[in-house]
Formats: structure tokens, sequence, C-alpha cells
């Protein structure tokens, strides 16, 4: 082979350069960096920065992204189970089927005097539950919306006629219930 150039070309500089301008690479035939010293540097001073963008751009976007999704959650979800006044709570139990004391009691987590207040706005102001006793045990049911004009229906007379009626087959269909 005969002497090896004592310049090279640095594509960044576009000039060409004495062979110590360009830093020690085995991996390349001419045992030199393609790019002379200083554009080795600037070259990865500058992936570093672009790096350095895209990893805060990405953190950014992924905070944005975790503040729209919080604000759809709390968009989405409504307020009325944490604001469901005791009487709600109470009403909604006995819809569900809690009858006695005990049961409503169990399912609202209500405090007793809480739960005799709930109970007895229900009962006597909003008039949305009645109670008989049935038995011992006092049991309180949803009073039943009829759609029929007042006149025209006989009010059940006891609680477990009020439950075999809407257990058993629908006959009064003017009555309906739902
Ligand atoms: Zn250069």
């Amino acid at each position: 082979m005969n002497d090896s150039p004592q310049t090279k070309l640095c594509p960044d500089c576009n000039a060409e350069l004495p062979l110590e301008e360009f830093g020690i690479c085995k991996a390349r035939s001419d045992g030199r960096n393609l790019y002379c010293k200083t554009h080795c540097r600037k070259r990865v001073y500058d992936f570093r920065a672009r790096r350095r963008d895209y990893n805060a751009t990405r953190k950014r976007l992924a905070a944005e992204a975790k503040r729209n999704m919080e604000a759809a959650a709390k968009a989405i979800k409504p307020a009325a189970p944490i604001i469901l006044s005791r009487n709600e709570k109470v009403l909604r139990a006995v819809k569900d089927g809690c009858r006695t004391l005990g049961e409503i009691g169990n399912a609202t987590k209500l405090y007793k005097e809480d739960l005799y207040d709930a109970l007895t706005l229900l009962l006597l102001d909003t008039r949305e539950i009645a109670t008989e006793m049935d038995g011992n045990t006092r049991v309180y049911f949803p009073r039943v919306q009829f759609q029929v004009p007042p006149q025209s229906f006989q009010p059940a007379q006891s609680f477990t006629q009020l439950l075999i009626g809407s257990l058993g087959p629908r006959r009064n269909t003017r009555g309906s219930r739902r």
C-alpha cells in the first residue's frame, strides 16, 4: 500500500482536515471517525439535547394525559353517592327490599338517631314509605305509587296483602306499578 492520505474530508465541515483532527475509530476501514473531533462532539451534544427535549416532551404529555383523565373521571363520576342524604339512603334501602330497622340500619350504616330522623321524615313528611307491624316486628316498605285516579282503587289492608298482591299474578292492569 502507498502512504495513507494525511488529510480527510469531514462531511459536516465539508473540508479536508489533517488526519489528527479525527478521533480513532477501529470499526472504520481507515481507523478514524467519519466526522472531525469538533463535529463528533457537536453531534453527541445535539443528540443529547434532542433526547432531553424528547424526554421532557414525553413527560409533559404524560402529565397532561393524566390530568385530562383525572378531569374526565371527575366529570363522569356523579357526586350523588357522596352527597346522598340519609333520607335518600334509607329510601333506597327500603326500595331495595330492606324491611326491618336492623336491615335498613345494616344497609345504610347510619347512626340510630339519623336513621330514626330519616324514617320519620319519609313516613310522615314525604310519605314515600309506609310501616306496619308484621307479627311482633315493625316493617317498612315503599309506598306504592298508583297511576290510577285515587277514587278507583282500594288501598291494601295489610303489608302481607300488599306483598302477596305484588308477588302474585297481576290482575288489576289499571293499577300497574311499573
Ligand atoms: Zn468537521
